[in-house]
């Protein structure tokens, strides 16, 4: 049986913040696709859940009158996939999640509980920094606009703290609009397998030549980052083979892989750099900037 010492169905985010407030060991419950497989393996750090399920106003995805996009926490990778919304403005989300587990995985799991576990391999955090999203973030006080850069702390930390209900993602449109954007994430199995490196890259080309180039990497660092020295060697270039290995260069100064069971340091920076070059190519040619 899972060791839950005490369990609490939130109908309210009020109610669901109070809970969170009122036991420092309290953890929340969204589709439980982590907490359930932490409990079965013993983990006493979430014998306290608050069940959120039944916060309807989570699962919403919408778009308001000035082009941001909002992202309930609650809404499913398989919600977010399909809506028309994400596949409109935001593919990179829909490419990301589409590699997240299986059908039975999507349909339960959701992007805020992936952000939130604060894995280094979670598959939405190269989007959600490609397209620098916003993280609403409300507790008792106050509601707090956190960007994701910065919102990884550590290997599983987050800056989430006793209280702290994250509600939902805004994407703005100058984050989104007019950018080629792709993903890859290099596993072993093609299916039901963890990130050994992800990458996701998005492009703003002007005359032949990149305006902005946004790069993010899960699995090479201690969190999820961006690589400012990679993206400042493409900046006023084409896109082309020259220029990609100068990207592929400039990448050492960013990354931090690490030995692991699942890879080797040298392997991964192989990986990081072909992949680089192979996602920035793919988001040229999805604005149209092809090489
Ligand atoms: C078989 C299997 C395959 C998987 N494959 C992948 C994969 O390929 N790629 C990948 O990235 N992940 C994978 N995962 C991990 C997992 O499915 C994802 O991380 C998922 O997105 C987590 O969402 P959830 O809603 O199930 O989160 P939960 O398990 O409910 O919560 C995860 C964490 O986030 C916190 N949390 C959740 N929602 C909130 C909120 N609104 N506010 C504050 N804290 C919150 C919880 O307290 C917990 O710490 C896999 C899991 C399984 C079981």
């Amino acid at each position: 049986m899972f060791p839950i010492e005490k369990y609490y169905f939130a109908a309210t985010i009020e109610d669901a913040i109070a809970a969170l407030e009122a036991d420092e060991k309290a953890r929340v419950i969204a589709g439980g696709t982590d907490v359930l497989v932490r409990l079965h393996g013993g983990n006493p750090d979430y014998g306290c859940l608050v069940d959120i399920n039944g916060l309807d106003e989570l699962r919403q995805i919408s778009m308001d009158g000035e082009g941001n996009i909002f992202i309930g926490t609650l809404a499913t990778c398989s919600e977010i996939i399909e809506h028309p919304l994400v596949q409109e403005h935001l593919p990179m989300v829909v490419q990301s999640l589409e590699t997240i587990g299986g059908p039975q995985v999507r349909n339960t799991a959701t992007m805020g509980g992936n952000i939130c576990n604060g894995a280094v391999s979670a598959d939405s955090a190269c989007a959600a920094l490609v397209y620098e999203m916003d993280l609403l973030i409300r507790n008792s006080k106050r509601e707090r606009i956190q960007s994701i850069n910065g919102f990884h702390t550590g290997p599983g930390r987050t800056v989430l703290g006793r209280g702290d209900l994250f509600t939902a993602f805004c994407i703005r449109p100058q984050k989104y609009r007019n950018m080629g954007a792709s993903y890859y994430k290099y596993a072993m199995r093609g299916a039901m397998d963890i990130a050994t490196i992800g990458c996701g890259a998005g492009v703003r080309m002007a005359d032949g030549a990149v305006t902005e180039l946004k790069l993010a990497f899960t699995v090479a660092a201690p969190t999820p980052i961006r690589c400012p020295h990679a993206e400042e060697a493409v900046l006023g270039k084409p896109v082309n083979a020259e220029t990609l290995q100068q990207v592929a260069d400039a990448l050492l100064e960013d990354v931090r892989p690490r030995d692991s069971w699942r890879a080797g340091k040298e392997f991964r920076l192989h990986i990081i750099k072909t992949l680089a070059q192979k996602v920035i190519g793919q988001a040229a040619e999805n604005l149209g900037g092809t090489l």
